[in-house]
């Protein structure tokens, strides 16, 4: 069975095309600028070379077209037709507390994520996009969305209320809802499996470190907390967001700086994290790593209040559960950086728990970093947030 796998964004689109039997990636590839002048398809069938289809997208359902388009075309396409597309697994950010695991696309879903929409005005929006694009040019096939917070629905109550009037619970339902669940979903599994153990006899904290980065802990099995809040922005320090603040700094920074709430939001967002932190040096942790080599200092403390930060998480995680049999690593950073990974274990041993140097220097393998005959395992587990998203879809459809 092939399943499209996308993930719609306000002004772009990424897709794979993945054989289920197999598991290989048949292609993939990103429409640009959406909406925009300049918008461009990118496509990578696998085993060919990258093309770059220069059209106009005046929409989404335009943007969907070209990509069945290109994945269909007699040079670089990989299916004969849209009849063998059988079925579309959709990336939905915010599912609220309406959506504890994936689910079939149907009329009443599609309202239920509408009302999740406040909870991420910026991606659940253009997620119901996407999936009205795929719904007008493929009617007949069948769609299933994949929640970023459906694996942590299984938090307990005492790690999703923030401490609020409660009211704000019961009437907006603020409260913590953590994002990346797919992955962290994947990695733990996946953890559990290298080591030839059953994930619900194990305690496993798992270190998402992308662009975006967050922690859960997975108790034998089940999410218990995990670093995101109610939005992304609450947790680790990230390559541009701030992660967790002394909430009174809004308001400071507002009168000292004269910016309105929504500006500080933006900062934030996109202008503090390891970027902010190194004085604007980079939020691309090989550029850190460059400067701190040539001696940047400010790119040297980013680099250790990062991995401090997540050294924290993960001894408060250690807490949750009573103990951690593994901690492991993914996405851009935890897979690849050599550095941090070093960074954040050197606050490890308190635990049982080490990285072995040459072990380390692995770069997105699955790998056991740490020593025979240490009580906790750390380990290298890259994420695969697409198979993931295509898993479901087959298990669904
Ligand atoms: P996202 O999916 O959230 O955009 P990724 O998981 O792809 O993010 O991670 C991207 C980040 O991974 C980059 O910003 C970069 O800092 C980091 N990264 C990628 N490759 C390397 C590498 N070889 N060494 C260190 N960091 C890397």
């Amino acid at each position: 069975m092939n399943v499209l796998v996308i993930n719609c964004g306000s002004s772009s689109l990424k897709y794979q095309l993945i054989n289920s039997d197999t598991e290989a990636v048949l292609a993939k590839g990103l429409c640009e600028r959406i909406g925009a002048a300049g918008s461009v398809l990118k496509h990578t069938p696998a085993g060919g070379d990258k093309v770059e289809i220069e059209s106009p997208m005046p929409n989404h359902t335009q943007a969907i077209q070209l990509v069945i388009n290109a994945l269909t075309d007699a040079n670089h396409g990989v299916v004969k037709s849209l009849d063998e597309i059988d079925a579309v697994g959709h990336r939905i950010v915010h599912g609220g507390e309406k959506f504890a695991s994936s689910t079939i696309i149907t009329d009443e879903v599609l309202a239920a994520i509408e009302e999740c929409n406040d909870l991420a005005p910026l991606h659940n929006p253009a997620n119901l996009i996407g999936i009205n694009a795929c719904k007008e040019i493929m009617p007949n096939v069948p769609m299933v969305a994949v929640f970023d917070t459906a694996f942590h629905q299984t938090m307990p109550e005492k790690a999703y209320l923030y401490g609020l009037p409660y009211e704000y619970y019961e009437k907006y339902k603020i409260r913590r809802y953590g994002f990346h669940g797919t992955s962290h979903d994947f990695v733990s599994a996946r953890a559990a499996q290298i080591l030839g153990k059953d994930r619900k006899d194990l305690k496993i904290i798992v270190c998402h470190l992308g662009n975006g980065a967050s922690i859960s802990a997975v108790d034998h099995g089940k999410c218990v907390d995990t670093s995101m809040g109610l939005t992304p922005l609450e947790g680790l320090i990230m390559g541009t967001r701030s992660g967790d603040l002394d909430p009174a700094i809004i308001e400071f920074i507002a009168n000292k700086e004269n910016l309105s709430s929504a500006e500080i939001n933006n900062i934030l967002n996109k202008k503090s994290g390891v970027f902010g932190l190194s004085g604007g040096v980079s939020s691309d942790f090989r550029d850190l790593s460059n400067a701190m080599d040539e001696g940047n200092a400010l790119a040297k403390a980013a680099l250790e209040t990062y991995s401090y930060r997540v050294a924290k998480y993960i001894g408060s995680y250690a807490a949750a559960m009573n103990g951690v049999d593994v901690i492991a690593f993914t996405a851009g950073i935890g897979e690849n950086d050599a550095r941090v990974r070093e960074m954040v274990g050197q606050y490890l041993g308190y635990l049982g728990a080490s990285i072995d140097p040459v072990k380390n220097k692995v770069r997105g393998e699955e790998t056991i970093l740490s020593a025979e005959g240490d009580k906790v395992t750390v380990m290298i587990v890259p994420t695969n947030e697409e198979l993931a998203i295509a898993r479901e879809t087959v298990r669904l459809v």
